[in-house]
Parts: structure tokens; sequence; C-alpha cells
């Protein structure tokens, strides 16, 4: 599993890089994305910030 990032809606908070770093991270362009595939103990958390992310733009895709 790994997060994803609509960098369209992202307004760089941080918050999900603060909550969640191995699933996410803030790219050159200052948006948060998702980065690696989300090691097994870490998906608790990057599905936390995908509901915490106020503007609902991370979704914990599958691979
Ligand atoms: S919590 Fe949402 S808005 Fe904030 S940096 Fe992460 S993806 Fe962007």
């Amino acid at each position: 599993m790994k997060g994803y990032v609509d960098k369209a809606l992202c307004v760089a908070c941080g918050m999900c890089v603060g909550s969640c770093p191995e699933g996410f991270r803030l790219g050159g362009d200052g948006l948060a994305e998702g980065y690696q595939e989300l090691p097994a103990e870490s998906v608790e958390d990057a599905q936390q910030a995908a509901g915490d992310c106020p503007v609902g733009a991370i979704t914990i895709i599958s691979q």
C-alpha cells in the first residue's frame, strides 16, 4: 500500500508528513507526496493522515 496525494488539492500544511513520515514527504514543489511503499506498521498512521488531511487530498492505494 502507498499514500497518494492529489497535488491539485494539497495546501502544504505538512500534517501528513508529521504524522506519517514513512509515507509522506514534501516534494521539491513544496507539496506533499507519497514516496514509498508503506511499511506495514505505518499503514494505520497513513490512514489516519488521510482522515485528518484538511482538504481530503490523500488516498491510500493498493499496488
Ligand atoms: S495533510 Fe493534506 S494538505 Fe496537508 S500536506 Fe498533507 S496532503 Fe497536503
